[in-house]
C-alpha cells in the first residue's frame, strides 16, 4: 500500500485521479484517518479462528456503486484442526447481518457477537483433518475502517459512481465473513460480482465469464493462488477495460488488464509501456512475476494512493513511483505476506526499496533521482530521534503504516543489509527467501528473512537486527582525522546513538578522502566507540566526505576543517595554554574552545570556555592561543569547535593537559555529608573560591569569600545525593577532594 495525497484531498472528497499523479506523500493524513477510525481498529489476533484451516472461498456478492450495500453468500471450505470441532468462528462486523448458515443443506444456529465474530454451531462434531464446507448468507451496509475498507463514491468530478474495497489491515471483516489474521491463506477463491450492467466488476485472478442476468451482469473471477483475507478485493464502476500482453525479454509474457475510469487521462497502453521495464527489472532481480499464469493489472479507485491487491493493484494514479511500489508488492506482500502486522516492513520496506531500485537501474529519472531518493529517505528517518522498524503497537494503523518507519527506515534497513552483505549475498538471500517452499505464497516473519541472509552470507546478523530492526533511532558519526607529513592518515570514528535502546550501531562505515587529483574510499568497521584506524595514503587529503554513496541511515560531522596544522595544550605554571595553527582558512568565523575535565569524561560533557575569531578566508598561516587560567585539577581535555559563516561546524581532534592537583590539606567533614559540610584548607587566605562538580563534570555550586578564611560551613541542601568533586582555589593554589552527599 502507498498513501498519496494532494493538499486538496484533505478538505474535499477524492475524485479525479488525474490530480493524483503528481502528489506528495503526507503521513499526517494517514494519522488523521486512523485517529478518526482508531477505536475500531484494535483487533490484534483472534484465537477462535485458529481451529481450522481455510482452503477455499466461493464469494457471491451483489453490489452497486450507486448504493452502499453488499449482500450475498460466502461458501468456505475448511479443514478442522482440533478435536471436538462442533463450532466455527468467522470474523464479521455486526453491521453485516447474517440471514442463514447452511451446512450440507441444513440450517445451522449461529450468533453474531459484539466482538465482530460470527459463531456457527454445527449440527455435528466434525472429524479432524477432513475437508468440509458451509455457506453464510448475509447483507448490510458496511462500516468503513482503516483506509476505507468498503467505499462507494462518485469519481470523475462527481459524475461517475464507483465502489471499491481496501481491507488492509483489519477491514476484511467489515464486508465479508473471513479469517482475517495473518496465519492462514485461502488456497484459492472464486468471486462472483453481480452488478447493474452499466458497470463492470473487477477482482483478483482471471475473468472466467461475464453473464447477463436481467438488468445485471455477473462477473466471475477465479484466483488459484493462496491469498490472505486483506488482499481479496473487488471494485465496480463505469470502467473502460484495456487488455494486452506484456512481453518480456527472453520470450515470456504476462497478460495485462487495466480498468480505467472515463476521466483517467491516461491510456492502458501508456500504463503498460511505463510498467514493462519495471516488471522486467523486478523479474531480473527477484525471479518470475508470481502470478504469471493469471494476470497483472490495475483498477482505478478514488483513494489517494495505491493498494497491491493480488494480481490487480488498485490505483489512485499511475506515476512511475506508484506503478513500481504496487508491482513490487506482488513479490513482497502478495507472494510472501508479512506474518504479523509487526513485520509489515517485509511488505512496505521492500516495496519502498524497490521504488529506489528502479531509479538505481536507470528508470524513472535514473541516477540523480536515486541519489536524492536515498538522501530524502535518510532525512525523513533521522528527522526524529526514536522509532523502530519493528511495529511496537499493532493496534495503531498509523503506527503500522508509518511512512517514516515501516516504509523508509524499512527500505534503508534493506539497503544497509545489502551494503553489509554485498550485492551477491543480498540478492541471492532475498531470492532464496522468495523461493523457500515454507514461505512462498505463505507468510513470513523477520527472523525468516534474517535466516536466509545469514545462510547465504555466513554472517551472524543478530546484532544488526537488534540495532536496526528492534532498536530505535540512528547514529550520528563524528569522523576525526589527521594526516602527518608522511601522508599517514589517522582516523578516529565516534558515534552518538539518537536513542537509548541502542548503545552502539553495528555497521561498516564508508568515508571518502579526496586529494587534489585522487580520492580513496575507506570502509571502517568499528566495534567500539572512538576506535582509531590508520591508513597509508599516497596523496594529501584536502577534503573528507562521509558515506558518499549514501549507504547508511545516519547523520555525520567531519572533523578538521579549516586545515589545522597544530593543536596542543600544556600547563605553564599559571594556565593551560591551548595553541593551534592553521595553514589555510575558508569561510572561518572562528573557534570555540571547549574543555572537558576527567570528571566530565564519562558523560562526554564538553564545556565552552572561550572564543577566538577566525580569519575568514585566508592563505596565510595563522597562530592562535587561548590561556585556560581555571583548569580543573588533574587531566583536562580540549578541542576546538570551528564555525563557518554559513553555520556549518567541525570539531578538531582532542588534546589533553595535566593541571596540578593538590588535595592534601583540604578537609571535608563529615564525609559522607547530609545537609551541610565543613570545608577546611591549610591556611587562612583571602578570595577563596569553592566549586562543586557532579560526576558529569557540571558545575553545581560556586561560592566566593573575600575575607581571609580557613574553614567554612557549606550548605548542601540544594544538591541531590551523589558524588561531587570539591575544588578550592585560593592564592594561585588549587585543592580538590571527593565528597559524598547522602
Ligand atoms: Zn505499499
Amino acid at each position: 500500500m502507498k498513501y498519496w495525497i494532494t493538499i486538496l484531498l484533505a478538505a474535499v472528497a477524492m475524485n479525479a485521479s488525474a490530480q493524483l499523479t503528481d502528489t506528495v506523500e503526507w503521513e499526517k493524513l494517514v494519522q488523521f484517518e486512523s485517529e478518526r477510525k482508531g477505536p475500531h481498529l484494535s483487533a490484534p489476533k483472534n484465537l477462535n479462528t485458529l481451529h481450522y484451516d481455510v482452503k477455499y472461498h466461493r464469494m457471491e456478492w451483489e453490489v452497486s456503486p450507486l448504493v452502499r450495500y453488499i449482500g450475498g453468500a460466502v461458501t468456505t471450505y475448511f479443514v478442522p484442526q482440533t478435536t471436538g470441532f462442533n463450532q466455527i468462528y468467522f470474523d464479521l462486523h455486526t453491521a453485516m447481518v447474517v440471514s442463514a448458515v447452511q451446512y450440507h443443506g441444513t440450517s445451522c444456529t449461529f450468533s453474531q457477537l459484539p466482538s465482530s465474530e460470527l459463531l456457527v454451531t454445527l449440527p455435528a462434531t466434525l472429524p479432524v483433518g477432513v475437508l468440509d464446507s458451509l455457506t453464510i448468507s448475509y447483507g448490510g451496509v458496511p462500516p468503513t475502517t482503516g483506509f476505507g475498507s468498503y467505499a462507494t463514491q462518485n469519481v470523475c468530478s462527481n459524475t461517475v459512481p464507483a465502489m471499491w474495497t481496501l481491507s488492509e489491515p483489519y477491514g476484511a471483516r467489515d464486508w465479508w465473513p473471513c479469517k482475517q489474521d495473518l496465519n492462514d491463506k485461502a488456497d484459492s477463491i472464486d468471486i462472483y460480482i453481480t452488478t447493474p450492467s452499466a458497470y463492470k466488476g473487477v477482482a483478483n485472478g482471471v475473468l472466467m465469464s461475464q453473464t447477463v442476468s436481467g438488468a445485471n451482469t455477473i462477473y466471475h473471477w477465479r484466483h488459484r493462488h493462496p491469498i490472505p483475507a486483506y488482499l481479496v478485493a473487488i471494485a465496480v464502476s463505469d470502467y473502460s477495460v484495456h487488455s494486452a500482453t506484456l512481453s518480456l525479454s527472453g520470450g515470456g509474457s504476462i497478460p495485462m488488464v487495466n480498468y480505467l475510469y472515463p476521466c483517467s487521462g491516461t491510456s492502458g497502453t501508456t500504463i503498460n509501456n511505463n510498467l514493462q521495464p519495471i516488471m522486467q527489472l523486478f523479474i531480473n532481480l527477484f525471479g518470475n512475476y508470481p502470478f504469471t499464469n493469471e494476470k497483472y493489472g490495475h483498477a482505478q479507485f478514488g483513494w489517494g494512493g495505491g493498494m497491491e491487491h493480488t494480481t490487480v493493484s488498485f490505483m489512485g494514479g499511475f506515476s512511475h513511483l506508484l506503478l513500481a511500489h504496487e508491482l513490487a508488492h506482488q513479490w513482497f506482500g502478495d507472494k510472501i505476506t508479512c506474518g504479523s502486522w509487526a513485520d509489515i516492513w517485509l511488505n512496505e520496506g521492500f516495496a519502498t526499496y524497490l521504488e529506489g531500485m528502479t531509479y538505481e537501474n536507470g528508470l524513472g529519472g535514473g541516477a540523480s533521482v536515486w541519489a536524492s531518493w536515498k538522501q530524502s529517505k535518510i532525512n525523513n528517518v533521522t528527522s526524529l530521534a526514536s522509532g523502530s522498524v519493528w511495529v511496537d503497537d499493532t493496534t495503531s494503523v498509523s503506527r503500522i503504516f508509518s511512512s517514516r518507519l515501516s516504509y523508509d527506515k524499512g527500505a534503508l534497513l534493506l539497503h544497509m543489509l545489502r551494503w553489509k552483505l554485498g550485492d551477491t549475498n543480498f540478492f541471492q538471500g532475498v531470492r532464496n527467501y522468495l523461493n523457500d517452499p515454507a514461505l512462498a505464497y505463505g507468510y513470513a516473519k523477520t527472523p525468516q528473512l534474517k535466516a536466509h541472509l545469514e545462510a547465504v552470507s555466513g554472517q551472524n546478523l543478530d546484532e544488526f537486527f537488534a540495532d536496526w530492526y528492534y532498536g530505535q533511532g540512528y547514529p550520528t558519526y563524528t569522523v576525526q582525522w589527521s594526516q602527518n607529513g608522511a601522508q599517514l592518515l589517522t582516523v578516529q570514528l565516534f558515534q552518538t546513538p539518537s536513542h537509548a535502546s541502542v548503545s552502539f550501531f553495528n555497521i561498516p562505515v564508508p568515508v571518502r578522502f579526496n586529494g587534489a587529483s585522487k580520492n580513496r574510499t575507506l570502509v571502517f568497521d568499528p566495534s567500539t566507540n572512538g576506535q582509531t584506524f590508520t591508513e597509508q595514503l599516497d596523496f594529501t587529503v584536502t577534503s573528507v566526505e562521509f558515506d558518499p554513496d549514501r549507504w547508511l541511515c545516519a547523520k555525520s560531522s567531519i572533523v578538521l576543517p579549516v586545515e589545522l596544522t597544530e593543536l596542543s595544550a600544556s600547563w605553564d605554571g599559571k594556565a593551560v595554554q591551548v595553541k593551534w595553527a592553521t595553514a589555510t582558512e575558508t569561510d572561518n568565523r572562528g573557534f570555540e574552545i571547549q574543555r572537558m575535565s576527567e570528571y566530565g569524561a564519562p558523560a562526554n560533557n564538553w564545556e565552552t570556555i572561550g572564543w577566538k575569531d577566525g580569519q575568514g578566508t585566508s592563505q596565510t598561516p595563522a597562530y592562535y592561543q587561548w590561556p585556560d587560567e581555571r583548569p580543573m585539577p588533574g587531566m583536562n581535555y580540549y578541542r576546538l569547535r570551528q564555525l563557518d559563516f554559513d553555520g556549518s561546524e567541525e570539531f578538531s581532534m582532542v588534546v589533553g593537559a595535566e593541571a596540578p592537583t593538590e588535595h592534601r590539606g583540604l578537609k571535608l567533614f563529615p564525609n559522607p555529608a547530609r545537609q551541610e559540610v565543613w570545608v577546611e584548607w591549610p591556611a587562612a587566605v583571602e578570595n577563596a573560591e569553592l566549586e562543586l562538580y557532579d560526576v558529569h563534570g557540571r558545575l553545581m555550586l560556586r561560592q566566593r569569600w573575600q575575607e581571609p578564611l580557613q574553614r567554612r560551613l557549606v550548605s548542601l541542601s540544594e544538591l541531590p545525593g551523589g558524588v561531587y568533586a570539591v575544588v578550592l582555589r585560593a592564592g594561585g593554589q588549587v585543592w580538590m577532594e571527593r565528597l559524598v552527599r547522602r
